[in-house]
C-alpha cells in the first residue's frame, strides 16, 4: 500500500484550516455565478430561447456545480464530527469541481462546456485569480489525497451524515434497518425476475408512512417535511430504486391534492393515499410529447351528466395496473392548444390482477419491457371514453392543469433526485466491497490507484449531490419556490448515480457484466434517473431560464 503511506502528509492539513479555505472559495464562486448571469442576461433573448441552448445550458450547469461546491462547504460547517476525513471531501470535491468549472464541465458523457462558451472568460480569469481557489486547484484533488480518502474508507471510516436533529438521523436509522432487512437481500432476486413488489412489502411500508410523510396529520399523514421524505427516500433507493419509487406517485398525488384539490378532493382521497391503501399512478406523458407537456393531446370532455370522458393514449405510466388512483393530465378546452387548456382529472380505477391488468371498461394498457426500474411495471394506456366521476376534476376549475403540475414537480424532483442519491451510494457500497474483496496480481483491488480513485470521487461526488439535495429541501420547506433548487438537485443526483453506476461496473470487471451481480442491476436503474421527471436537458433549461429571471439561491 505505499500510495497510501506517500500520502500521509496530506492528512497534516489542518482540518479547519481547509474550511476557512473552502468559505473563501464559496464567496468566489458566488462572484462567478453573479458575473456569469449578468454575461448572459445580456445576450440571452427570451424569445428565442433554443437559439444559444450550449451557452444557457452551461451556465445552468456552471450555476449547479458551484451550488453543490456551497452546499458541500455547508454540510462541513454544519458537521459536529468534522475530521480528517470530511476535510479531505472537501478539498477533494473543490479540487475537482473547481477545475471542471474552469476547464470543462461534462454537462453529459460527450458534452463538456466551458466558461467561454457561456460568456464566462473574464469571470473565470478572476475566479482562478483568487487564493484559496489556487490552493484548492493546486492540492486540492490530489493522487495522494485521493489515496488517503480511501485509507479511511478501508478502515471502516464514512462521512459524517447527522443532520444534527435527533428525529431526522432516527428516521435515517429506522429505515436503514427497514431497508437491510426487508429490502435488500430480495431486490436482486425481484429485479431478476421482473416481479411486482411484493404486496406485503407494500402493506409494511403503508404501516411505517412512507406515502404520507408530507400529507397533513388532518389527513392520515405524517406532516414531515422534504427533508424527512429524502431521507426515506434515499434510504429506500439505497436498497432497490423500486422501493424508494414508490412513494414518488403519492407523493404527486399527494401534493396535487394538498396543493390545488377542493376540501371534498382532500377528504376522499389522502387519506387512503397517506396508509397506501390508494396507490396512485401519474399519467402525463403520451406517445408523441414528453418534454412538452403543454402540447398533449388526450381529451376529456364533461357529459350531460357531469361525468368526464378522457379519449387519447398515454404511455411510460410506471405502476398503472397496480393503480386505485390516476392523476391524469388532459386536454379540456381543445380550442386552447396551449396549457391554458389542461386539466388535471382525478380518476379512480379498479386495481388490475396479473391476468386483467386493466379490467374497467374504457381503459386499456400493455406492459412495456425495460432495462430496468423493475417492481412496478410501466404501460402504454389507451383511454375510450373512460369514466371519471364528475367530481374528479382537480380544484373544480378547468384550465389549471399545467400550473398544477408544474408546482408539484419541486417536490417530485426534490424526492427523485433523493432517490439518486440512494442509487448512487449503493453503487458506491458495491463497488467498493467488491474492490476490498477482490484480488489481482496479489493485491486487492483497492489497491490500485486507478481502482481507488474510482471510489474516491464516488464518494465525494455523492455527498456533493447529497448536500444539494438535501438543500433543495430545506427550502421547500421553508416555503420558498423551489424549482431551480430541484432541478439543481436532480440533475446533479442523476448523473453522480450514473456515473458511480457505471465506475461501480468497471471494477466489477467481466463479473460488472453478469446479470448475476447486483451492479448490472445498480446500472440500469441508474440510467433513468436522467430520463424521467423531466430529462437532463430539461432540467439545464428550466434552471438557466429561471436564473436569469433572478430567481435561485444567491
Ligand atoms: C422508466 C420510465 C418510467 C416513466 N414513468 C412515467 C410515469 O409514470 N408517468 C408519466 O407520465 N411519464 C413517465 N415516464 C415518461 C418520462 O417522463 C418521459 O420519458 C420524459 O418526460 C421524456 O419524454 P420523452 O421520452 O417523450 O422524450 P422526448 O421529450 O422526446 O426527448 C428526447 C430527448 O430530447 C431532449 N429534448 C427534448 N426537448 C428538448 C429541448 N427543448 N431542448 C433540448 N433537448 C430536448 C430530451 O432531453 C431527451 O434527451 C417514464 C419514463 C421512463 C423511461
Amino acid at each position: 500500500m505505499e500510495n497510501f503511506e506517500a500520502a500521509e502528509e496530506v492528512g497534516l492539513e489542518d482540518p479547519a484550516s481547509v474550511l476557512m479555505k473552502a468559505e473563501r472559495a464559496v464567496a468566489a464562486l458566488r462572484r462567478f455565478v453573479s458575473a456569469a448571469r449578468e454575461a448572459n442576461a445580456n445576450t440571452f433573448d427570451p424569445a428565442q430561447p433554443n437559439a444559444d441552448q450550449r451557452a444557457l445550458h452551461g451556465f445552468a450547469w456552471a450555476a449547479v456545480t458551484c451550488e453543490a461546491l456551497a452546499q458541500l462547504y455547508g454540510w462541513a460547517s454544519r458537521s459536529d464530527a468534522f475530521g480528517e476525513g470530511e476535510a479531505l471531501v472537501l478539498r477533494i470535491g473543490f479540487g475537482e469541481y473547481l477545475h471542471q468549472i474552469l476547464g470543462g464541465l461534462p454537462m453529459s458523457q460527450n458534452e463538456f462546456v466551458r466558461p467561454g462558451d457561456y460568456g464566462a472568460k473574464r469571470a473565470a480569469a478572476d475566479l482562478a485569480a483568487d487564493l484559496t481557489v489556487r490552493w484548492f486547484l493546486g492540492h486540492g484533488n490530489g493522487t495522494a489525497a485521493r489515496a488517503l480518502l480511501v485509507k479511511h474508507l478501508t478502515q471502516g471510516w464514512r462521512p459524517c451524515e447527522s443532520l444534527g436533529d435527533e428525529v431526522l438521523d432516527a428516521i435515517r436509522e429506522q429505515f436503514r434497518r427497514f431497508t437491510a432487512e426487508r429490502i435488500a437481500p430480495f431486490a436482486h432476486g425481484w429485479h431478476l425476475d421482473d416481479a411486482l413488489i411484493p404486496d406485503s412489502l407494500i402493506g409494511e411500508m403503508g404501516a411505517l408512512g412512507v406515502f404520507g410523510i408530507c400529507i397533513d396529520p388532518a389527513y392520515g399523514g405524517l406532516g414531515l417535511g422534504r427533508l424527512s421524505m429524502c431521507i426515506v427516500s434515499e434510504e429506500l433507493s439505497r436498497g432497490w430504486l423500486a422501493a424508494g419509487s414508490l412513494g414518488t406517485r403519492s407523493e404527486i398525488a399527494g401534493e396535487l391534492i394538498a396543493g390545488a384539490g377542493t376540501e371534498a378532493q382532500k377528504a376522499q382521497w389522502l387519506p387512503g393515499i397517506a396508509s397506501g391503501t390508494v396507490l396512485p399512478t401519474a399519467v402525463f406523458t403520451e406517445p408523441d410529447i414528453g418534454s412538452d407537456l403543454a402540447s398533449l393531446r388526450t381529451r376529456a370532455a364533461q357529459g350531460d351528466d357531469g361525468s368526464w370522458h378522457i379519449n387519447g393514449a398515454k404511455t411510460w405510466i410506471t405502476h398503472a395496473a397496480r393503480s386505485d388512483l390516476m392523476t391524469v393530465l388532459v386536454r379540456t378546452d381543445p380550442a386552447d392548444p396551449g396549457h391554458g387548456g389542461l386539466s388535471v382529472l382525478l380518476a379512480a380505477k379498479s386495481r388490475g390482477t396479473v391476468s386483467n391488468p386493466f379490467p374497467d371498461e374504457g381503459i386499456d394498457g400493455s406492459e412495456i419491457p425495460v432495462l430496468g426500474y423493475r417492481g412496478m411495471k410501466e404501460y402504454a394506456l389507451s383511454f375510450d371514453s373512460f369514466s371519471v366521476a364528475g367530481d374528479g376534476l382537480l380544484g373544480a376549475t378547468a384550465g389549471n392543469g399545467f400550473r398544477q403540475l408544474m408546482r408539484t414537480f419541486e417536490g417530485a424532483r426534490i424526492q427523485t433526485a433523493a432517490r439518486a442519491i440512494g442509487v448512487a451510494w449503493k453503487a458506491f457500497d458495491l463497488g467498493l466491497a467488491y474492490a476490498l474483496d477482490r484480488h489481482q496480481f496479489g493485491k486487492q483491488l483497492v489497491e490500485f490507484p486507478r481502482v481507488a480513485d474510482k471510489i474516491a470521487l464516488a464518494l465525494v461526488e455523492t455527498v456533493l449531490a447529497r448536500e444539494l439535495t438535501y438543500f433543495a429541501a430545506r427550502t421547500k420547506d421553508a416555503g420558498q419556490r423551489s424549482d431551480i433548487e430541484a432541478g439543481m438537485a436532480k440533475l446533479l443526483g442523476a448523473r453522480v448515480a450514473w456515473s458511480n453506476a457505471d465506475a461501480g461496473v468497471q471494477i466489477h470487471g467481466g463479473n460488472g457484466y453478469a446479470l448475476e451481480f447486483e451492479i448490472s442491476r445498480v446500472l440500469s436503474d441508474a440510467r433513468v434517473l436522467n430520463i424521467f421527471e423531466g430529462a437532463a436537458e430539461i432540467q439545464a433549461q428550466v434552471i438557466g431560464r429561471g436564473l436569469l429571471s433572478g430567481g435561485g439561491p444567491s
